[in-house]
């Protein structure tokens, strides 16, 4: 048996377990002797991931839930695959997130991205079940809680375990942002909303999906706010803004004639 190299107890994430990086967070959490998996990757890296996971003594029959915490290609394309191999567990989304899955929208799911010629595989799955705010996923003796946090993507969960948080694409430890993108459902009203949730909660741990966890920082939470903040009122994001007001100054000085000074 491969020792369990356990982040927090009851929590193993499965780069950290590699010591390598091998994509997006894997969080596998367990009590007793059922677990489950929040995302899974991409899907050349699954046969490996449960082989890791079968290797550190956990029955495969006892997984119990696969959640996507939303529908980027990134974090989900290996459900499919994943669900052959556990096919005891409930592949668990947001409605949102479901959406966007079962319909194939591959510009949502970061799968198609024309002017950049990015176009990758969504081998199709469906969601065994959706979940929403306040809903709780059980594991053993431990009690996790949903909690809706859209912003980045419609549709993303992300999952309060005691003092932890495992908290998606919200915010990563240099202050970054999940990718604001109009076309991948991004609202930055929305995501300050959720930032702003995680900043006065009293959760001690961010476990996010890209990178490693640290602890939750109001300062930082608070310069990602502002910086969005700013965001709703420039062009930087296109139409993900809210309005732009050198337009409305422009269109005083375009009355006035004023001239370029
Ligand atoms: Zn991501």
């Amino acid at each position: 048996m491969l020792e369990r190299r356990e982040l927090f107890p009851s929590v193993i994430e499965l780069n950290f377990q590699s010591r390598r990086r091998l994509g997006c967070c894997v969080y596998l959490i367990h009590s007793g002797a059922e677990w489950m998996l929040l995302d899974i990757g991409y899907e050349d890296t699954v046969e490996e991931l449960v082989n890791l996971i079968r290797q550190m003594d956990f029955s495969l029959a006892n997984c119990r839930y696969l959640v996507a915490s939303h529908a980027d290609a990134d974090h989900v394309q290996g459900m499919h695959r994943a669900k052959q191999l556990l096919p005891g567990c409930q592949l668990i989304a947001h409605a949102e997130a479901k959406k966007i899955l079962e319909s194939g929208d591959r510009i949502a799911a970061f799968a198609e991205i024309p002017a950049q010629g990015i176009s990758i595989a969504m081998p199709e799955f469906s969601v065994d079940a959706v979940v929403k705010d306040g809903d709780h996923l059980q594991i053993g003796q431990c009690s996790l809680e949903v909690w809706d946090t859209p912003g980045h993507a419609a549709g993303q969960l992300a999952i309060r375990f005691g003092t932890l948080l495992f908290s998606g694409d919200n915010i990563f430890r240099d202050g970054c942002v999940g990718g604001i993108d109009a076309h991948h459902g991004s609202d930055i009203p929305a995501f300050i909303e959720s930032l702003k949730r995680i900043r006065d909660s009293d959760v001690e741990w961010l476990l996010p999906s890209h990178g490693p966890a640290f602890r939750n920082d109001r300062g930082l939470l608070q310069s990602a706010i502002d910086r969005l903040d700013k965001y709703q009122h420039m062009a930087d994001f296109g139409t993900c803004a809210l309005d732009w007001p050198l337009l409305d100054e422009w269109e005083d000085e375009l009355a006035r004639g004023i001239l370029p000074s």
